[in-house]
């Protein structure tokens, strides 16, 4: 299959063409013509599967024509995402297939000013990126009218509910034309996401590329049992391996990421932080550095690494195991994508031992332990760590961002 061959315009091909993509991925060979033909989708997919371009080139298609039928400016297209990253790379997406095409984008995200975003809107655009709360906000004051909305995406399904995103969707539907396509993509299908899909969907038709554990199966995983207070000296040890070159460091709290990142700083490692606390340039700062590999390691909190795209990202590293299964498999998911080989550590205190159960449950298999290291757990009998610290409460980590930061590319073809 080629680009060619599902029927895309000249000037998206040839955009496509200087990406340097040479076919689409599966999720955009079964997408594009399903969206071409304007049937609402029910998308089961994980980032890195090539799923921005498996929405983004048909609405770009399609809105093109209409804009040529009708000639009006307005608002055709929205897609609504759970982060700033996340809305910043759909962005870049448009622009990047989209540049020999006349369609205007705009991102629109919360924790920054919102004057370079009113500016953009009221000079017209075709197409709005969003993070829910940003979107609301402007809408209310006017900025935003979703009445011409003709095609409307909702990426990351599950990781919205998991944000407490839900009441803020809720919301937005209810502004929505009758008369739409939608298209709903979700890296896991939850009884909750099924039913939220029914509410936005007719008639779908289903697209699944990545059952849920097909990541953890291509990851190569383990797990060191070992002391939370020698978790710092575990991870300046595995360090001492030159060939961790880039290392995502996952921790479940922002307080916890910023430590960890004054540790490795304090022992001449590279390593910068990104969480919500964190200004939102800085937060694209430190991730176009770690891209750059500038910095050797990255400490993020799960909701600041959603849906990151980091080419070449070989290592993840739980410092701390997450209360709840499905995010350790997001987070793994940032190594090992279409394809590439990954390794996923986790240090697991005795006060996490159940978080693994539960992990290792989902995942369907055990996770290797390694014991074979200086620093072997001692106090198995810590207090066991509480249950209902998840989800984060909404407004955490709701987006804002700058549209600068640099895009990774051609994951798709690395083998
Ligand atoms: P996504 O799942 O949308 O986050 O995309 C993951 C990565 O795959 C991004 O870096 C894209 O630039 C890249 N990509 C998307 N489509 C293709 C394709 N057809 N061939 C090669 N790489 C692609």
């Amino acid at each position: 299959m080629t680009f060619k061959e599902l029927n895309l315009s000249s000037e998206i091909l040839k955009a496509l063409d200087e990406t340097g993509y040479t076919k689409p991925t599966p999720i955009q060979a079964k997408a594009i013509p399903v969206v071409l033909k304007g049937k609402d989708v029910l998308g089961c997919a994980q980032t890195g599967t090539g799923k921005t371009a498996a929405f983004v080139i048909p609405m770009l298609e399609q809105i093109a024509e209409n804009k040529l039928r009708d000639r009006q400016n307005k608002v055709r297209g929205l897609i609504v995402t759970p982060t700033r990253e996340l809305a910043i790379q759909i962005g870049e997406s448009f622009s990047e297939y989209g540049k020999y095409t006349r369609m205007n984008c705009t991102v629109v995200f919360g924790g920054v000013k919102q004057g370079k975003q009113t500016d953009s809107l009221k000079k017209g655009v075709d197409v709005i990126v969003a993070t829910p709360g940003r979107l609301l906000d402007l809408m209310q004051q006017g900025f935003i009218s979703l009445r011409d909305i003709q095609h409307f995406v909702l990426d990351e399904a599950d990781r919205m509910l998991d944000m407490g995103f839900i009441h803020d969707v809720k919301k937005l539907l209810k502004h929505l034309p009758k008369k739409r396509q939608s298209l709903f993509f979700s890296a896991t299908m939850s009884r909750e996401i099924i039913k939220l899909s029914n509410e936005i969907l007719d008639n779908p038709v289903e697209i699944a590329v990545t059952p849920k554990s097909s990541t953890a199966e291509i990851i190569n995983q383990s797990v060191y049992f070992v002391d939370k207070g020698n978790k710092k000296n575990l991870l300046l040890h595995l360090l001492e391996d030159q060939n961790l070159n880039s290392v995502l460091v996952f921790t479940r709290t922002k307080h916890g990421a910023d430590k960890v990142v004054r540790v490795l700083n304090k022992n001449k490692v590279n390593a910068a932080a990104i969480h919500g606390n964190k200004s939102q340039n800085a937060r694209q700062k430190a991730l176009g550095e770690f891209k750059d590999h500038k910095i050797r390691v990255l400490v993020a909190t799960d909701i600041a690494a959603r849906g990151i795209d980091i080419d070449e990202l070989a290592y993840v590293i739980n410092y701390e195991l997450p209360n709840v299964a499905e995010s350790y498999v997001h987070r793994i998911g940032r190594t090992g994508r279409a394809g590439a080989e990954g390794t996923a550590i986790a240090f697991c205190d005795a006060t996490e031992k159940p978080y693994l159960k539960d992990i290792e449950r989902l995942i369907n298999q055990k996770v290797k332990v390694i014991d074979n290291h200086p620093f072997p757990l001692v106090d198995v009998n810590a207090e066991i760590a509480p249950k209902e610290q998840h989800p984060p409460r909404r407004n955490k980590g709701r987006g804002g961002s700058s549209t600068s930061g640099s895009k990774g590319n051609k994951r798709y073809s690395r083998k």
